[in-house]
């Protein structure tokens, strides 16, 4: 890793105070509402607001400063092996997976306008429920 920024024991919730908090930024910081289901020093997880399958939570480190997931596993790759962790850890709970076998998930990365990604925050969609083989869509 070329900058040691990442495993300083500063809060990365912090950002430059020029950078224009994102969407998830802004649920980090509580400034809009969102429903979380878990939250560590480093990662939060919430309900996808517009829900794309039966199960459809975002997990999102709480620094903004990697836009896509090439960023994350280039700069911070323990990070984004937390944000696997916290995935694989909501799937495996009965109370968000319901009827769903637990433990069987979709994670995907958005990487680029052109693929769907809106939000230039890294974040991981953990989906489940009924999704069929061969369809990537969400
Ligand atoms: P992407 O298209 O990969 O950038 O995903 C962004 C996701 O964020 C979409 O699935 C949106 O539905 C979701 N989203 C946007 N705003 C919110 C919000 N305020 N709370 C929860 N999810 C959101």
């Amino acid at each position: 890793m070329s900058t040691s920024e990442s495993s300083s024991s500063e809060p990365s919730t912090v950002e430059p105070s020029t950078v224009e908090p994102s969407i998830f930024t802004r649920i980090v910081n509580r400034e809009i509402p969102a429903t979380i289901v878990h939250e560590t020093d480093t990662v939060i997880a919430f309900h996808d607001i517009a829900p794309k399958a039966p199960v459809h939570l975002l997990v999102v480190p709480k620094t903004q400063r990697y836009a896509n997931v090439v960023e994350l596993a280039a700069g911070d790759p323990a990070l984004l092996a937390e944000i696997v962790d916290v995935a694989s850890k909501l799937a495996d709970d009965g109370a968000l997976m319901g009827e769903y076998p637990r433990d069987q998930f979709r994670l995907i990365f958005n990487t680029g306008q052109a693929v769907g990604q809106t939000v230039f925050h890294v974040h991981a969609h953990v989906m489940a429920g009924n999704l069929t083989e061969g369809s990537f869509a969400h």
